[in-house]
């Protein structure tokens, strides 16, 4: 195939949310990545909140942290570039320990992974002995080797339920515990992290948009907080908003998330209003066509988790995957 036609034909996709004039600055690197991925079979993952000349113009699978875990695990190829953070990749590590798995960037960190240590969880195992520990997926492997199980914000009412006893320990998110309590019987005691993203919207904020913007529906990740998921009109995972617009074609909406979210679902639907609060993620910004490419040409950074450690985070994230 020849790699320049590609990358041009590719802006189809692309061109309602990039102009032209910046994707011809990308198409340099579009062009190096697919050639790159032929020499190296490598696969692309990316996370809906990366650039959507990523997400539509290298990326081979595509979708949130649950998806991504998911479709990890049926990845053909010799080598995963993970675009998107650092707990993804140790993830698709964890599933995958045969290949390479780099990550572009390795401060591409993230505030809920970077809120709770292994000891943190050794503190509350002691403080609430035989409570089953629920860990969010943004979390470090040597986290996920401390819990039982993990869970992603698409299955956590379903893993709390799953475990078939009255009271759970949910870490790191504090409000996806509380956002989950709501909707069970099961007692959730939480941990105090939040996600630098989710926890800038407000009450207010969507009160303000309703009153600017007659009609727009409201979804919010449920890493909001509360209040804010009370004033919405659904909450569920980037893979639930995603699926509503595709199937309800809302005139208006609004996506309470990471601001990259909104031009990747937005490509697919041109009969649908975007309304666009902007709430970045530093993290996921840090990986770029770039360093995708620089990633691909170097083999870095190649993405390392200790034996012991894989083996007990990989039985949690195995047992969420069974749930
Ligand atoms: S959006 Fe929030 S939860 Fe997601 S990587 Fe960024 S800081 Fe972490």
């Amino acid at each position: 195939m020849n790699t320049a036609v590609s990358a041009a034909s590719l802006y189809n996709r692309v061109s309602r949310v990039i102009p032209k004039a910046e994707w011809m600055s990308f198409e340099e690197d579009v062009e190096a990545i697919l050639e790159l991925k032929r020499k190296r079979n490598a696969v692309i993952l990316a996370h809906n909140y990366q650039t959507p000349e990523i997400f539509h113009g290298v990326a081979d699978i595509v979708g949130d942290s649950l998806a991504l875990a998911r479709k990890a695990v049926d990845v053909d190829a010799d080598v995963i570039v993970l675009a998107g953070v650092h707990f993804m990749a140790e993830t698709a590590k964890l599933l995958n320990p045969t290949k390479t798995v780099l990550i572009p960037d390795t401060e591409a960190g993230c505030s809920l992974a970077d809120s709770i240590t292994p000891e943190d969880v050794a503190l509350l195992r002691k403080a609430y002995p035989g409570v089953p520990v629920i860990t969010y997926v943004n979390t470090s492997a040597a986290v996920k080797a401390a819990s039982d199980i993990c869970c992603t914000s698409g299955n956590a009412k379903q893993v709390v339920e799953a475990l078939g006893v009255p009271r759970v320990l949910m870490i790191p998110d504090e409000y996806l515990a509380r956002n989950v309590a709501k909707e069970t019987n099961v007692e959730i005691i939480a941990w105090h992290g939040h996600c630098e993203v989710h926890e800038l919207f407000s009450a207010e904020d969507v009160r303000q948009l309703r009153e600017n913007h007659p009609g727009v529906t409201v979804l919010a990740h449920p890493e909001c907080p509360p209040d804010v998921v009370a004033e919405a009109d659904l909450a569920g995972s980037t893979a639930v908003m995603s699926d509503y617009v595709g199937e309800k074609k809302p005139a208006r909406v609004v996506l309470l998330t990471e601001c990259s979210m909104s031009d990747n679902v937005a490509v697919h639907h041109p009969d649908v209003e975007f309304i666009r609060p902007c709430n970045l993620c530093p993290h996921m910004k840090r990986i770029t066509l770039r360093n995708i490419r620089t990633a691909l040409e170097e083999n870095q950074h190649e993405v390392v988790v200790d034996a012991n450690v894989a083996v007990a985070a990989r039985r949690a994230v195995e047992r969420m995957l069974a749930v």
